[in-house]
């Protein structure tokens, strides 16, 4: 191997940077698929940046992790696990005067002032 171009030095260079890009990139997505399946990303993102395309295989393999682990920043949480919301606060009811909505926490319609007919709760 001969090495009595700078260019070829050069280019040689660009190639490794390039790939070192590329393994970085694919160490990202790995980390990414890992991270959505409840798994470290530092360890996804080194499988798939030593290993490339095979790592991102296994880590899409080993799929979701056994232990339930609060859900990552920036990963919406499963459905039912939020809390429900309040049905005395979110329903919202028809004035039976002027047939406009009203809020559900509301006793008095705010258009006509007539009471609002409903299932609230008489304290
Ligand atoms: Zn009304």
């Amino acid at each position: 191997m001969e090495s009595t171009s700078d260019g070829m030095t050069l280019g040689l260079v660009i190639v490794w940077l390039a790939a070192l890009a590329v393994n970085v990139l694919i160490g990202y997505w790995a980390g990414k698929v890992g991270q959505r399946n409840g798994r470290s990303f530092a360890l996804c993102f080194c499988l798939g940046f030593f290993l490339g395309l095979i790592g991102v295989l296994v880590v899409y393999l080993i799929g979701p992790g056994y232990d339930s682990r609060p859900a990552p920043y920036g990963v919406a949480p499963p459905p039912g696990y939020g809390p429900p919301p309040d049905p005395h606060q979110q329903r919202t009811r028809v004035c039976g005067q002027c047939g406009k909505l009203v809020e559900g926490s509301a006793r008095f319609c705010g258009y006509c002032g007539a009471q609002v007919a409903g299932p609230a709760p008489r304290r």
